[in-house]
């Protein structure tokens, strides 16, 4: 029973993506811990501690979501700026930092602006909450020190078009980071991960959200991703240097980072 994607046409799968964020996001969180037992967590704070984030920085977390990468994102600057222990120049600690939370889903980003609040976070002002699509940014040029999208390129149309334009809003020296999930190789552990993501996966959405197709859609956009190499040449294409990648469980995720000189 496919989900039947790759017959429709571009202006409709805008149109879905939208739709199953929707119908996922009141269950969002809830279900990245249960289809990953527990594991984004860990590789998000993996995604931080590569991109290093410092007091000041303004950074732009892309796909953003209810907002995991941007708290983290905080909280490791607040963590260094009270440490005292990071050697920063004086005119970055009295910037203030800024990191924007941008997602094409509203609804996404009202719930990320609640758990914000519960967990007293971005109420100086560092947390900026922003609607948009990431293929065509509302952004400057060379405008920010750090790009994030976590879990967001492989849903959306062009993924050159984002890559173009995380290219254009990074300032020199900019890092670009992806953590996203991609493609074993081991051929056992394949094996075992093919009958998770399609049997085991399907039934978690349907028992938990009561929505299997929204989930069977998001196993079956794993599978038409890009391989780790191919992706790592998009992104050198899109103008990055020092282009690299990690594997996380094998391949189940990989973070890949390029840099903007
Ligand atoms: N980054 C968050 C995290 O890791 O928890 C959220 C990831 S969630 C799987 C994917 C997000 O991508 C959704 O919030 C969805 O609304 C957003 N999205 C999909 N297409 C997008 C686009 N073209 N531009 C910006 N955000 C998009």
């Amino acid at each position: 029973t496919s989900f039947g994607f790759q017959e429709v046409p571009e202006e409709e799968k805008s149109k879905m993506v939208g739709n199953v964020f929707t119908s996922v996001a009141s269950n969002y969180d809830v279900m990245n811990d249960l289809m990953s037992a527990g594991l984004h967590r860990l590789w998000k704070e993996r995604l931080v501690s590569k991109l290093n984030p410092f007091p000041g920085m303004k950074h732009l977390d892309v796909a953003g979501g209810t907002g995991d990468v941007a708290f983290r994102i905080l909280e490791s600057i607040n963590s260094t700026r009270h440490s005292g222990l990071q050697d920063m120049p004086e005119d970055n600690l009295q910037q203030a930092t800024q990191i924007f939370v941008s997602d094409i889903n509203p609804n996404m980003l009202s719930v990320g602006k609640m758990r914000a609040h519960e967990r007293g976070l971005g109420e100086d002002g560092s947390l900026v909450w922003v609607e948009g699509d990431a293929e065509a940014l509302n952004f400057e040029d060379d405008s920010v020190d750090g790009y994030t999208i976590a879990f967001g390129i492989r849903n959306v149309t062009h993924i050159e078009k984002v890559l173009s334009e995380a290219h254009r809003v990074l300032k020199k020296g900019g890092r670009f980071l992806c953590l996203e999930l991609s493609h074993v190789e081991n051929p056992a552990f394949k094996q075992l991960y093919d009958y998770y993501s399609f049997s085991v996966i399907p039934a978690i959405g349907e028992l938990v959200a009561g929505d299997r197709n929204s989930y069977q859609y998001l196993v079956e956009s794993i599978r038409k991703f890009p391989s780790q190499e191919k992706f790592a040449s998009m992104i050198a294409e899109a103008g990055f240097e020092k282009v690299e990648y990690e594997n996380l469980v094998a391949g189940v995720v990989a973070i890949h980072s390029g840099l903007k000189f």
